[in-house]
């Protein structure tokens, strides 16, 4: 799990829709390791290590995209006016660095804020909503925004690389939602090739889509048609000084998050939870059990779409979720993948998976 290789994927843009730098990189790493790598028409890529079909199939999956924003019009001076895809808060938009990725080239621009020097009375204190922003990327009229690319539907992203704190496992950027969750599936990849002694049955799905409402996750699922989903991907961290001890009882750096339910959707398979917990506890594994009451990902539409599995979701909590500079600790993600490294070999029948044993 090494700091140069999730700064490259973080880097990369991915906004919702315009996946395809991230699903490129993917594929290509995936091929190294993988059997059989394809791709659907709406952007899910599937990799396969199918090597013992007696065995459960197991999904595991991690989305591509990001939030981001769409231009939705060039404003008189050049400005720019945006809208946002997925869910970044008002909050954290304001004076941030941003890039407006056209189809001649990447733009570097900044959404604008009003100076405080003419701010009146309880302005200040007000956080302007997206509708009153606009993003200023040096145009200085609507026909040299236009020559430079800028077209309705353009996306756009948060500036943010990836940065090393004085902590030797933190890290702060962009996108760690969900690039750290593609890494981890890369590393398991890896871990599972170089061991030729290890006989599983893994699918890997890398999906679009996710943070407009889990849309890819869902046709994935239905195509592969598992025993087992195991969904990777980011959870809002609690122990930040803005928060309450009954808030997001979780925090960064003591272990990967293992949901027993989350917000409006899934409750994880009870037998696969009972089997995650007991191959943590085996290898010295620290976990934190959690109950999502904020959030959801693409292991409830997985869950729901495919039908008769085992489903459970692994995550890694980062700190300012949805803004330019997300908080990870990398040590998370690789306990995260000695644990799933570590259950693989435990998945032996479709049997184990049963909630109750039928009476003779
Ligand atoms: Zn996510």
């Amino acid at each position: 799990m090494n700091f140069d290789e999730l700064a490259l994927l973080t880097a990369l843009n991915a906004p919702v829709g315009f996946e395809e730098p991230v699903l490129e990189y993917m594929a290509a790493e995936l091929q190294v390791t993988c059997d059989h790598v394809e791709i659907d028409v709406r952007g899910n890529l599937f990799a396969r290590q199918q090597r013992d079909p007696s065995k459960p199939l197991v999904m595991l999956m991690a989305h591509a995209d990001e939030i981001g924003f769409l231009i939705t019009s060039i404003l008189p001076g050049g400005f720019l006016a945006f809208t946002r895809v997925g869910f970044p808060t008002d909050m954290v938009l304001a004076g941030q660095r941003v890039q407006v990725l056209t189809s001649k080239g990447v733009l570097q621009g900044t959404i604008g804020v009003k100076p405080g020097h003419v701010l009146r009375g309880n302005e200040a204190r007000i956080v302007p909503p997206v509708d009153a922003l606009y993003i200023d990327v040096g145009a200085a009229s609507v026909e040299e925004a236009a020559a430079w690319g800028i077209e309705p539907g353009t996306p756009a992203t948060f500036y943010g690389p990836l940065t090393q704190t004085a902590h030797p496992d933190r890290v702060m950027g962009k996108a760690i939602d969900n690039r750290i969750g593609c890494l981890s599936l890369l590393e398991i990849a890896r871990r599972i090739h170089a061991d030729e002694s290890q006989q599983f049955n893994v699918v890997y799905v890398v999906t679009v889509e996710e943070e407009v409402g889990l849309r890819g996750a869902e046709l994935a699922a239905r195509h592969v048609n598992p025993d087992v989903v195991i969904a990777v991907d980011t959870v809002p961290a609690g122990g930040t000084p803005d928060l309450g001890s009954h808030e997001l009882p979780w925090t960064i750096g003591a272990g990967p998050l293992l949901k027993v339910r989350e917000t409006n959707g899934l409750s994880t398979h009870g037998p696969l939870r009972k089997l995650l917990r007991e191959v943590a506890a085996a290898n010295s594994i620290p976990y934190q059990l959690i109950v999502d009451t904020a959030g959801i990902t693409d292991g409830s539409a997985a869950q729901q779409a495919s039908g008769n599995i085992a489903a459970a979701v692994l995550g890694l909590a980062r700190r300012y979720s949805h803004s330019a500079v997300e908080v990870l600790d990398l040590r998370d993600a690789r306990r995260l993948v000695d644990l799933v490294c570590a259950v693989l070999p435990e998945l032996k029948s479709r049997e184990q998976l049963l909630r109750i044993q039928l009476p003779k």
